[in-house]
């Protein structure tokens, strides 16, 4: 059955976000046990990262991170700030996110965005990590980002939305950029066609759960148990197997953990 398919990623999901829908998320756990997934557990706010550190204290296949989105940049960015960085002295994290900019739900003010997403770029260079970028409508402004600033780690563009030519500048400095459930829609057939072409060895899945879920259950709410959906489209748009999409995911996954 195609939903036992062992070993697969799921490089960006929100347990706790699936808990106030009501899933029960020991069970989602359980299951990725039995089929040996790994994956990251991403944080959403800044003042969560113990909690969630102890919740997956039995899961050590499950990595953790941590950031203020942009869905932070209302108010008291500083104090923020300050909370996630006390957090991360004391809690381990293989990333520093997700951060980004957000022209779609337009947060707070622009500047407010930028400010939070700087601010944490430097963390992250400080502590020697990775960051993963959430990217909504703000292709303009990463490309001017990309152009002016240096990473210590080469992250993830998560749930890539983007276009081709922040793709190919992200890949440039060595970005991976990670796929969700949009991947299996139809209608998006630009993001298939730049998907098939991309360097395979800069490519993750994940879920985003529990939004977006992929086809055919579109609507439902997502669980890191629905990637095998996007892995069997991701496979069938580059004409490899499921079995080779599964071993290429793995081998990023652990190249991005192991840098
Ligand atoms: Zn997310």
């Amino acid at each position: 059955m195609q939903t036992m398919i062992p070993h697969l990623i799921d490089s960006h999901f929100h347990l706790r976000s699936m808990q106030r829908k009501g899933i029960d998320v020991e069970s989602i756990l359980a299951s990725m046990q039995e089929l040996s997934m790994e994956g990251i557990e991403i944080g959403l706010d800044c003042g969560d990262l113990a909690e969630r550190t102890a919740m997956l204290e039995p899961y050590p296949f499950i990595k953790l991170s941590a950031g203020i989105g942009p869905w932070g940049a209302q108010d008291s960015l500083d104090e923020q700030l300050a909370v996630l960085e006390n957090q991360l002295l004391k809690n381990e994290v293989v990333a520093i996110g997700e951060i980004g900019l957000d022209n779609y739900h337009k947060y707070g003010t622009v500047e407010n965005q930028q400010y939070l997403l700087a601010r944490q770029i430097e963390l992250a260079n400080r502590l020697g990590k990775p960051v993963i970028f959430h990217n909504r409508e703000a292709d303009s402004q990463f490309i001017s980002l990309l152009g002016r600033t240096t990473f210590a780690k080469r992250g993830i563009f998560h749930c890539y939305q983007g276009g081709g030519e922040l793709a190919r500048l992200a890949i440039e400095q060595g970005f991976y950029l990670s796929f969700a459930g949009p991947l299996t829609y139809k209608a998006n057939k630009g993001m298939q066609d730049l998907f098939a072409s991309l360097p395979i060895e800069h490519i993750l899945l994940e879920t985003d759960s529990p939004y977006l879920s992929p086809n055919p259950v579109r609507g439902k709410a997502n669980t890191p148990l629905f990637m095998h959906y996007i892995y069997a489209c991701a496979a069938q748009l580059r004409s490899i197997s499921l079995e080779a999409m599964v071993l290429q995911v793995r081998a990023n996954f652990h190249a991005f953990l192991d840098q």
